[in-house]
C-alpha cells in the first residue's frame, strides 16, 4: 500500500541536515522515495496526505518512559526521589494487575502518538508485563521494553515486588523469548534492573550475561539524584555507573537513564566503551535531581537521547517539552550558542534511535529506512510568523501541532485523531482503573 506525504517542508535529519519542500512515498512500510518540488506523480498511490503547512520529520524517540507508571499521574508530586519511589511508586506498582496495567499503557501509548513519538524505550514494573507489550503490539507504537528487575534485601521494596534472583532472570527470559523482535521486528527486549540499591550484584551479573546471549538491551537508571549516590557509595564504595561496569553493564547496548552525577572520568570512560545515557530534563528538575551536563556529555562524544521518564515525575510524556527543557537548559549558564536549534532537533530523532541501536532503521528521512514519519504543523498561532523550521520544532511546537503519525508506514494518528486506540474509551477506563489500583495501594487519589 503506497502512501504519499504530499508538499510538506521536510526535516530530514539526516547526516547532512537536509530540509527541503517536497513529498515524500511511503512504500511497504517504508521510505520508498522523496524529493523537492512535488514531483511525485500521485496515480497508483492508495492515500495521499496533505501535508502543506507542516514539517514533515522522523517520528520523536524518547529513550527513557514508563508506560507502566502513566496511571499514576498526579498520585506523587512534589515528593523527593526516594520518598517518592518507596511511599507512592513502589507501594502503587506492587498493586498493578493485568488489567490495571494495560490501561496505564494504553493511556501511556495514546498520549505519546498523540504528540509524535513513535518510538520508546520503556521500563515495565515487575509482574504482568505481557499487558505492555500486548497493548504496544495493539496500538502500533515502535518500543523496546523489559519488565523491571529488584531483588535486594531491601525492608523498603513491597512484598508484590520483591523477586529471587533466579526468578527475576526466569521471568526476564520468557518475556524475552516472546517479544523480542515480535510485531515484524517493531517490539524488542530490554532487560531492565531498576537501579542499583534494588539489586543484587548477583543480579546484575546474571543481566549482563543473559541479555548478550539473546541480543536484547539493558536499560536501568543511574547517575540520577546526589542521595542515591550517597546512598550507593555507603553500600559499594563506589558511584554507580563504576560499579555498573564492573559487573558488565556498560558498553553500545546498555541505556542509562540520568546521567545527572557524571564526572567528567565517567563521561569520558562511557565515551569511549559506548555507554548510551538519556537524558530526562524534566523529571530530573521535578525531583530535584539537578541538570544533566548535555554539552558537556556531547563534547565528550557520548551517544544521548531525550525521554519524559515516568507521568508521575513529569507529568507528561510530551516529547516536545522535553526537545524546549532540553535546548533551554544548555544555555542556561549564558553561552547561547549552546545546542543550536537543529543540534537538539537531532537529540529528540537520530541520536535516541543511536541510544537504542535502531539508527540504521529510524530517526531519519532517508530513502530505505522504516517510515516512522510524522507531519507537523509550523502555521499555528504561537509559531508564526518567523523562524527556521527547526527552530520552530524546537522552540515553539506543542503535541497539539502533530497532525499526522506513521510508524511503519501505517498510519496511527491521522489529522489529529488516533486510529489505532478510542481515545475516550481510554480514558475513561484509565480513571476507573487509577481509583482501583490506588485503593489497592492504600494511596488517596486527589479528587
Ligand atoms: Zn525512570
Amino acid at each position: 500500500m503506497d502512501l504519499l506525504l504530499r508538499g510538506g517542508t521536510l526535516v530530514t535529519c539526516d547526516p547532512t541536515n537536509r530540509v527541503f519542500v517536497g513529498d515524500l512515498l511511503v512504500r511497504d512500510g517504508r521510505i520508498a522515495s522523496m524529493g523537492p518540488d512535488a514531483r511525485h506523480d500521485a496515480r497508483g498511490v492508495t492515500r495521499v496526505l496533505d501535508a502543506r503547512g507542516c514539517a514533515v520529520m522522523p517520528g520523536l524517540v524518547q529513550a527513557h518512559v514508563h508506560l507502566c507508571q502513566v496511571l499514576f499521574r498526579g498520585m506523587a508530586d512534589d515528593l523527593p526521589l526516594l520518598d517518592w519511589l518507596r511511599r507512592r511508586i513502589w507501594p502503587l506498582e506492587a498493586a498493578h494487575d493485568a488489567r490495571s496495567l494495560r490501561a496505564s499503557a494504553d493511556l501511556g501509548i495514546a498520549e505519546l502518538l498523540r504528540g509524535g513519538t513513535t518510538t520508546v524505550l520503556d521500563m515495565g514494573t515487575v509482574h504482568h508485563h505481557d499487558a505492555v507489550f500486548e497493548a504496544l503490539r495493539d496500538a502500533g507504537l515502535r518500543a523496546v521494553s523489559g519488565k523491571t528487575m529488584m531483588d535486594a534485601a531491601d525492608p523498603t521494596i513491597p512484598d508484590g515486588l520483591r523477586e529471587r534472583t533466579d526468578e527475576s532472570l526466569r521471568a526476564s527470559d520468557a518475556l524475552c523469548h516472546r517479544w523480542h523482535r515480535a510485531a515484524d521486528g517493531r517490539l524488542r527486549y530490554a532487560y531492565s534492573p531498576r537501579f542499583i540499591l534494588s539489586c543484587t550484584t548477583e543480579l546484575l551479573r546474571g543481566v549482563a550475561l543473559h541479555a548478550r546471549a539473546r541480543g536484547a538491551m539493558i536499560h536501568t537508571h543511574a547517575a540520577e539524584h546526589p542521595d542515591e549516590r550517597a546512598a550507593v557509595n555507603l553500600l559499594h564504595g563506589a558511584d554507580d555507573v563504576d560499579v555498573l561496569a564492573s559487573l558488565g553493564i556498560a558498553g553500545p547496548d546498555v541505556v542509562l537513564a540520568h546521567g545527572v552525577q557524571l564526572t567528567p572520568k565517567q563521561r569520558r570512560r562511557m565515551a569511549a566503551d559506548g555507554t548510551r545515557v538519556c537524558h530526562c530534563p524534566s523529571a530530573n528538575m521535578k525531583l530535584g535531581s539537578g541538570v544533566a551536563k548535555l554539552t558537556k556529555m556531547r563534547d565528550a562524544g557520548m551517544i544521548v537521547g531525550l525521554g519524559a521518564d515516568g507521568a508521575p515525575c513529569n507529568n507528561n510524556l510530551d516529547g516536545w517539552v522535553e526537545l524546549r527543557h532540553a535546548a533551554l537548559l544548555a544555555k542556561r549558564l549564558g553561552d547561547t550558542t549552546a545546542l543550536p536549534a537543529r543540534e537538539a532537533l537531532r537529540l529528540a530523532t537520530i541520536d535516541g534511535a543511536r541510544a537504542l541501536g535502531l539508527d540504521g532503521e529510524v530517526g531519519s528521512l532517508e530513502v530505505g529506512k522504516r517510515a516512522d514519519v510524522i507531519a507537523v504543523a509550523l502555521d499555528g498561532l504561537h509559531a508564526e510568523p518567523g523562524g527556521s523550521p527547526e527552530a520552530k520544532l524546537v522552540y515553539a511546537a506543542q503535541s497539539r501541532d502533530v497532525r499526522h503519525v506513521l510508524v511503519d508506514g501505517r498510519t496511527l494518528v491521522h489529522d489529529g485523531g488516533l486510529t489505532t486506540l478510542d481515545a475516550r474509551a481510554v480514558l475513561a477506563t484509565a480513571r476507573s482503573e487509577a481509583v482501583k489500583v490506588a485503593a489497592r495501594a492504600g494511596v488517596s487519589v486527589a479528587p
